[in-house]
């Protein structure tokens, strides 16, 4: 296992073969077909048979040469490869699968816009992403709607939140908003602030886990003039944890700008507690607070990096009181069909009786908390 900060040999290798200092760079040289993967990797007959129909039919492939650098290209269950190489088990469904697992098709009053809860929504303002991760959960859409919205595509969208005064926060999303160009991103950035009563941005990215290059200080210092703004990024393994990425993620909040992180607890990959907690605490110490751990959601085709939602709980039990709180994310499930995030824990509360409340600690003990003695004045007599 490669330790925090230290690369691969396969990431020397990449790094050394072309000049690929700048996202731009990466980008261009990422892995998108069967021949740059198996020049990168030795795939297994799972991997081959996956690739080929992701590339026909499904999800596309695309793997930033710094992300595939990080990958050990010997161990074929390796978390980073898991995350970004197609397996042949995409190709089977299982029952409870669904193509749009957050029903946001049903909760889109306009096009590119999603809105499932009163006071936010969702602006997808693009399809394209620099790494197409295995589990997403717009797989339906990502890499094959169209790339950047223009500004007149998401004119509607945004005369749909100048109409509802209600909603209060807008979540930047795609794909990858970070695959744009800054100044584009800027004037999108500027149309929904140009809606008064959007008090709140936030920008969902990957880029710092899979191309911190593109976090650069005049990226920065451009998303700074929309404060408060937030970024929302996705690390689910610490070995994403390279001295870029916390460099990347540093610069952000060094500009002012805070970030919070949500993972996605995948089976084989990150479903255990020692390594979960290598994660947060590695993201505490980059400055980034772990917000969520996110259930997998009930994707098509991602049964193989589905846990049972006990799993997540005997996690989150191993976990409390173990890490800071400040290092320990809510766990949630987005409901099936676009019903809204439930907050799961584990069972605290062991029984009520005699104006006594049992709980139960971190550490197995059965504490009880009285409940405050009826006096006059607070049982309403
Ligand atoms: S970066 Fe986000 S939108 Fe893009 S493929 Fe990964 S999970 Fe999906």
């Amino acid at each position: 296992m490669t330790t925090e900060g230290a690369p691969t040999r396969s990431l020397r290798v990449l790094r050394e073969r072309a000049p690929l200092k700048t996202w731009r760079d990466q980008a261009r040289a990422a892995i998108s077909s069967m021949s740059a993967l198996e020049a990168a990797l030795e795939l297994t007959p799972s991997e081959r048979e996956g690739t080929a129909a992701a590339i026909a039919a499904g999800l596309p492939l695309s793997i930033t040469p710094y992300y595939a650098g990080l990958i050990d290209p010997k161990d074929p269950e390796d978390p980073i490869r898991r995350q970004c190489v197609p397996r042949a088990e995409e190709l089977s469904e299982s029952d409870g699968d669904l193509r749009d697992p957050l029903g946001e098709e049903a909760y889109s009053p306009a096009p590119n816009l999603v809105q499932r809860y009163p006071d936010r929504a969702l602006l997808l303002v693009t399809d394209r992403c620099s790494v197409y991760c295995r589990f997403c959960t717009r797989a339906r859409m990502v890499g094959r709607d169209g790339g950047a919205r223009s500004e007149e595509r998401l004119r509607p969208a945004i005369e749909y939140l100048r109409a509802h005064p209600e909603v209060r926060e807008v979540i930047l999303s795609g794909g990858d908003p970070l695959v744009m160009s800054t100044p584009r991103l800027a004037r999108i950035l500027s149309l929904v602030k140009s809606v008064g009563h959007i008090e709140l941005m936030r920008l969902g990215t990957r880029a710092p886990v899979v191309l911190p290059m593109r976090i650069t200080p005049s990226l920065c210092r451009t998303l700074r003039q929309f404060a408060p703004l937030w970024v929302m990024t996705h690390f689910n393994h610490p070995r994403e944890l390279t001295a870029q990425a916390k460099a990347a993620c540093e610069r952000l909040v060094d500009h002012g700008i805070p970030v919070m992180n949500q993972s996605v607890l995948l089976r084989g990959i990150n479903d255990d507690a020692a390594t979960l907690e290598a994660l947060f605490r590695g993201l505490v110490r980059a400055r980034v607070r772990p917000y969520y751990l996110l259930q997998a959601d009930v994707m098509r085709g991602t049964a193989h990096l589905r846990t049972p939602l006990q799993r997540g709980l005997d996690v989150m039990a191993a976990l409390q009181g173990r890490l800071t709180g400040i290092a320990l994310p809510k766990f949630i499930v987005d409901t099936p069909g676009g019903h809204g995030k439930v907050v799961l824990t584990p069972d605290a509360i062991v029984r009520r009786e005699g104006g006594k409340t049992w709980l139960r600690t971190w550490r197995g003990a059965e504490v009880a908390y009285p409940d405050p003695q009826k006096t006059p004045q607070n049982s309403g007599e």
